[in-house]
């Protein structure tokens, strides 16, 4: 079932949204951790089932032969962990093909509304940060504290070169700015949930922000709306 209105038993709940490489996941997991949270990284479901679609050797292109191998899908979340059909993938879902996958498939109207149903239902009942691309828009519109993560492109490019480089994958700058320009027009070009800044987040360019800045940024924000 997808809400559109909060569950009952819903908790405190942050949402982060934006561009490619601005640092969602590493700033929302750090805020989880520190304030206990739950913490939900959405775009690593969106690559599990680009992982899923690449193994069986489908044409990401192809809507149909992606939709029908949906029902062969099960995600999970375990401690961070992401589990594809019982697997721990995730370690294997931050290369640049599988991201370059990823956001063809996630421009699928019913892959999205399968991920919608499981973050919606992950999210009821504790108190989470989830970040991704449409959280404040669709899956948690509801969400108490909302904000929405920028920088500027050659900057975010930088961070996913320097972040590709770490994990052994060195890539030429060039190639990854332009992989980013790529993957930040079709997301927020596709018809369903683009990536959007809603009207009631907090703007926040860390371009010239360190993570610590970051990190306690967002957490003077749930503070604030978490005072009585
Ligand atoms: O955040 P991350 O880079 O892991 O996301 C990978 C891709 O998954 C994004 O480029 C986007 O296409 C898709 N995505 C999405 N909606 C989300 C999270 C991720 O469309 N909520």
């Amino acid at each position: 079932m997808i809400y559109l209105t909060p569950p009952k038993h819903t908790g405190f709940a942050v949402a982060i949204d934006g561009p490619v490489g601005v640092g969602k996941s590493t700033n929302a997991r750090k805020v989880a951790n520190q304030l206990g949270m739950t913490y939900i990284d959405t775009g690593a479901m969106y690559r599990a089932i680009a992982l899923f679609c690449l193994r069986q050797g489908i044409n990401c292109h192809n809507e149909a032969a992606v939709i029908a191998t949906l029902p062969q899908i099960n995600i999970a979340l375990h401690k961070q962990q992401i589990i594809l059909n019982g697997e721990d993938i995730t370690q294997k879902i931050r290369t640049q093909t599988i991201s370059d996958t990823t956001s063809v498939i996630a421009s699928y109207a019913p892959v999205r509304d399968k991920l919608l149903i499981l973050q919606q239902e992950l999210a009821a009942g504790t108190d989470v940060v989830m970040d991704g691309r449409d959280i404040a828009s669709h899956v948690l519109p509801w969400a108490q504290v909302k904000i929405y993560l920028d920088a500027d492109i050659k900057i975010r490019a930088q961070r996913r070169a320097n972040d590709l480089a770490a994990k052994g994958q060195p890539a030429d700058f060039d190639t990854v700015l332009q992989e980013t320009i790529t993957r930040d027009q079709r997301d927020k070009t596709r018809q369903h949930s683009p990536l959007t800044q809603t009207p009631d987040a907090i703007y926040t360019d860390t371009s010239n922000m360190t993570e610590d800045e970051v990190v306690a940024h967002i957490i003077s924000y749930i503070h604030q709306a978490r005072r009585p």
